[in-house]
């Protein structure tokens, strides 16, 4: 994570967020570019989906630290894992990170295993 951006890189990131900023003082989500933390990622209107049952919904994605209900760990959500899930897999807004990375592999494989039990193994096992 500590490479350095190239000069190219560098101004795309900051078009991105530009673009992403000019859109929500568009839209009047946000009056002002300052209300965009340096750290966060503004979000992009067009490709969320909050509901309106998240009021007020938020203009920006930070990292966030949680704990997780597992394991109890310190954890953190990072903004650009954020930007992912809401904007490209469209969670609902009432969805967040409740598990750590380790917790959430042994979560997925207790599924996939209880399935597999109850017959339902896409490979035939
Ligand atoms: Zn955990």
């Amino acid at each position: 994570m500590t490479r350095r951006k190239s000069k190219k890189e560098a101004e795309a990131a900051t078009r991105f967020r530009e673009q992403r900023i000019e859109k929500l003082m568009r839209l009047g989500w946000i009056k002002d570019a300052s209300e965009i933390p340096a750290s966060a990622i503004p979000v992009d209107p067009d490709l969320v989906s909050f509901g309106s049952e998240w009021s007020p919904h938020p203009v920006f994605f930070r990292d966030q630290t949680f704990l997780c209900q597992d394991c109890g760990a310190v954890c953190v959500w990072a903004a650009a894992d954020q930007c992912w899930y809401y904007e490209t897999t469209k969670a609902p807004s009432c969805k967040v990170a409740v598990r750590c990375r380790e917790c959430r592999r042994i979560e997925r494989d207790r599924i996939r295993e209880a399935r597999r039990r109850a017959g339902h193994d896409p490979e035939g096992t």
